[in-house]
C-alpha cells in the first residue's frame, strides 16, 4: 500500500518543468515586497499556480509566448521562509521552492562609496588570473587564448583577490571590475557588456560564491566592492534572446538598429522626435539588442536583479553602463526603487557628454532637469568635461585667455548646475579612452594630473596599470588600451605587483600614486572640504580645500618654466596660518615669502 502511494505521487509530482526560477529567491523585510517571479519552462502558462503558507499571489501575468509566467506575491510581512509553488494543469502538478532569506539587519542603511574613497577600475580578464583551470569552461563559447589581444586571457575573481593587499597599499578604497556575470558570446566577450545571464557570474570568472568572497575580502581590508550594471542592454546571446517573452521585451525596428549615439536628443528643446526615439530605442551595437525599461516586466526584471545582487553579494554601490540610453522614465524609476531600498547607496552613471549643462541634467534633483520636471535619481556623474581637458591641459605650455590650466579651472566655475559636484567621479581616463600614460608618456604630467584628482572635489577614480606607468594605444583598438597587468600570470618575466619585481620606471609611477593616495586616505579636508581657486596666472593654478580646522593649499604648475609668484593674492585663504608643508616632499614654505615651483610640477601644502 506505502509503496503504491509513493509511485503515485512520483507520477504526479515532477520537478522538471521549470528550467528558470528569477529571481532564485527574495529576503524578509524587504521595502521592494511586491516580487515579481518569473517562471520560465515549456508551456507553463497553462498551469494554475498556488503557493503554500497562505501566501497572497497579488497578480499572475501570462505573456504571448507560453513558456512564461510572470507570479507576483506580497512578501510584506513574510518571514524567512521556504515557499512552494504548486502548478497543476489538471492532470499533472509540480512544485518548486522558492527561498524567503533572512535579512541582515544592517543591509538597508548599507554605506557607499563617496569623496572619502579612490577607486581602482579595472577589467578582471585582465587584471590577474588567480585560477588557470577556468580559463577555458565547456559551457562557454569563447575558450581562453592570451596570444589573441581581443581574446580572454583568464583574469578572474580570485587573481583581484590575490592582489587586494597590493590595492590596499596603493591606497585605493574601492574596486570597480567590469561586469562579472556570464557574456557567452564567441568573440570579444572578455568585456562583459553582452550579458547572456545577469543571475549567473562568468565561470571564467569563478562562482556566484567567489564574487560574495570578494566582498567579504574587501570588507575585511575596509574596501568597497562596486558592480558594474548594465541596463541598457543584454548581449545577443542571453537565453532569453531566443524565446522572448514578449516581442517588445527589447526595442525593434523590427530587429536591430543602429543608436545615433547622441544623447542631446534626450532634452533638447529643438530635436526632432525621430532622432530622440533612435537614441534611445537604438541598439548600442548590433550584438547588444536594446532592452525596453518602459515594458513594465522588463522594469520590474531588471530591478529585482540590481536588488538581488545588491543583496546576496553585500556590495557598496554601482556603476551604471551607458545611463543616458535607458528609457529616461524607466530609468528613473530604476534608480529611485534602487535608493528607496538602500538610502546611502551611491550609483555613478556613465553619461559621456562634453558640457557640464548636459551630465548635470542627469543628476539627482538637478535644476536643468527640473525644467522639464525630470529628475532621474542619480546620485553621480561622470565628470568627463574634466576628462576632456586632461586630454590637452599638459601639453599647452604657454597659456593664453583659452588654452593651458584655464581649461581645468574653467571646469569647476560651472560646479554651480550640479546638486552634489562633490559626488562626481574624477578620473584621467577609463577603459574606454585613451590612456593617460599613452598620450603623454612622462611622469610629471601623470603626477599633475592625478595631484589633480586627488584634491579637488569628487571621488578619484584610476584605471588599472596606470599606477605602474601602463601605456596601449585607443587607436589600436580596445585591446590596446585593456592589456594584461604585468605579474597577473603565473610566469610573467615583469611582476609589477611586487616593488621587487618592477622596474624603476614603474618603481617611480607607483611611489608617487601610493604616497598621494594613502595621503588622501584619513584627509577629511580634502574629502569634504570647501573649495575656493584662484584665476591661473601664468600657467599656474592655486586653490584651497578647507574646513573648519585644517587647510590645504594646491599649487599646479602647468608652464614649461619654473615659475615664483607673490602670495598676497592668496590672503582670504591663508589667514592667519604661517607656513605650508609640502606632503610629498615634505618641505616646508613661509607662506609670507614669494613661492618658487618647478616646471611641470605641483605642491600639496598642508597649512599650519
Ligand atoms: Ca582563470
Amino acid at each position: 500500500m506505502k509503496k503504491i502511494l509513493l509511485l503515485l505521487l512520483a507520477s504526479s509530482f515532477s520537478f522538471a518543468q521549470i528550467d528558470r526560477m528569477e529571481p532564485p529567491n527574495w529576503w524578509e523585510n524587504m521595502n521592494l515586497n511586491q516580487v515579481q517571479i518569473m517562471f520560465y519552462g515549456k508551456n507553463i502558462a497553462q498551469n494554475k499556480v498556488s503557493v503554500s503558507n497562505g501566501v497572497v499571489i497579488k497578480s499572475i501575468q501570462k505573456t504571448e509566448n507560453p513558456n512564461y509566467l510572470f507570479v507576483t506575491i506580497d512578501t510584506k510581512d513574510i518571514l524567512a521562509q521556504n515557499l512552494v509553488f504548486t502548478f497543476s494543469n489538471g492532470k499533472k502538478s509540480f512544485a518548486k521552492n522558492f527561498e524567503i532569506k533572512p535579512r541582515n539587519p544592517q543591509s538597508k542603511f548599507r554605506k557607499s562609496y563617496d569623496s572619502s574613497d579612490v577607486i581602482y577600475l579595472l577589467m578582471p580578464d585582465r587584471f590577474a588570473n588567480g585560477n588557470p583551470n577556468n580559463d577555458s569552461t565547456n559551457d562557454t563559447q569563447e575558450k581562453g587564448n592570451r596570444s589573441e589581444p581581443g581574446g580572454r586571457h583568464g583574469g578572474d575573481i580570485q587573481g583581484i583577490i590575490n592582489n587586494l593587499d597590493y590595492l590596499k597599499n596603493l591606497g585605493v578604497t574601492a574596486v570597480w571590475p567590469t561586469p562579472l556575470c556570464e557574456d557567452n558570446d564567441q568573440n570579444y566577450s572578455y568585456h562583459g557588456y553582452g550579458q547572456s545571464d545577469v543571475y549567473k557570474i562568468d565561470p571564467r570568472y569563478g562562482t556566484n560564491e567567489d564574487y560574495v568572497r570578494l566582498s567579504q575580502e574587501l570588507h575585511k581590508r575596509g574596501m568597497k566592492n562596486i558592480m558594474d550594471y548594465v541596463t541598457n542592454h543584454w548581449g545577443w546571446k542571453h537565453w532569453m534572446y531566443n524565446d522572448l517573452p514578449t516581442y517588445d521585451w527589447i526595442h525593434q525596428f523590427p530587429g536591430y538598429s543602429q543608436s545615433n549615439y547622441r544623447m542631446t536628443t534626450q532634452f533638447d528643446p529643438n530635436a526632432s522626435q525621430i532622432d530622440a526615439k533612435n537614441c534611445m530605442d537604438g541598439w548600442f551595437v548590433k550584438s547588444m539588442p536594446d532592452l525596453n525599461q518602459s515594458n513594465p516586466l522588463v522594469l520590474q526584471y531588471l530591478t529585482q536583479n540590481a536588488i538581488w545582487w545588491i543583496e546576496y553579494a553585500d556590495l557598496d554601490g554601482f556603476r551604471v553602463d551607458t545611463y543616458s540610453y535607458n528609457d529616461k522614465e524607466g530609468i528613473a524609476q530604476w534608480t529611485k526603487a534602487i535608493t528607496d531600498e538602500y538610502p546611502h547607496f551611491n550609483i555613478v552613471g556613465e553619461v559621456w557628454m562634453h558640457s557640464q549643462a548636459q551630465m548635470a541634467y542627469w543628476q539627482k534633483d538637478s535644476k536643468i532637469g527640473a525644467i522639464e520636471s525630470y529628475n532621474s535619481y542619480l546620485p553621480s556623474v561622470m565628470d568627463f568635461t574634466l576628462h576632456d581637458a586632461f586630454g590637452t591641459v599638459f601639453n599647452e605650455d604657454k597659456a593664453s585667455w583659452d588654452k593651458g590650466i584655464i581649461k581645468i579651472y574653467d571646469n569647476f566655475t560651472n560646479d554651480f548646475l550640479y546638486p552634489n559636484p562633490n559626488n562626481l567621479l574624477t578620473f584621467i581616463e577609463n577603459h574606454d579612452t585613451q590612456r593617460f600614460n599613452h598620450l603623454y608618456n612622462d611622469i610629471n604630467k601623470y603626477k599633475m594630473a592625478l595631484t589633480l584628482i586627488a584634491t579637488v572635489r569628487g571621488i578619484p577614480q584610476v584605471y588599472y596599470g596606470s599606477e605602474i606607468g601602463m601605456k596601449g594605444n585607443k587607436d589600436n583598438g580596445d585591446a590596446d588600451i585593456r592589456q594584461d597587468f604585468p605579474g597577473g600570470w603565473n610566469g610573467d618575466s615583469n611582476n609589477a605587483f611586487t616593488k621587487a619585481g618592477r622596474t624603476s620606471e614603474q618603481d617611480a609611477y607607483h611611489q608617487f600614486t601610493a604616497q598621494l593616495f594613502n595621503w588622501r586616505k584619513t584627509k577629511q579636508v580634502i574629502h569634504t572640504g570647501k573649495t575656493t581657486h584662484y584665476i591661473p596666472e601664468n600657467n599656474v593654478y592655486v586653490y584651497f580645500r578647507y574646513n573648519e580646522t585644517e587647510s590645504v593649499m594646491v599649487v599646479i604648475n602647468n608652464s614649461s618654466e619654473k615659475q615664483t609668484f607673490k602670495t598676497n593674492r592668496f590672503q582670504e585663504n591663508i589667514l592667519k596660518y604661517k607656513n605650508g608643508t609640502d606632503v610629498l616632499s615634505n618641505k616646508t614654505f613661509n607662506l609670507q615669502n614669494d613661492i618658487t615651483i618647478e616646471a611641470k610640477s605641483s605642491l600639496i601644502l598642508e597649512l599650519n
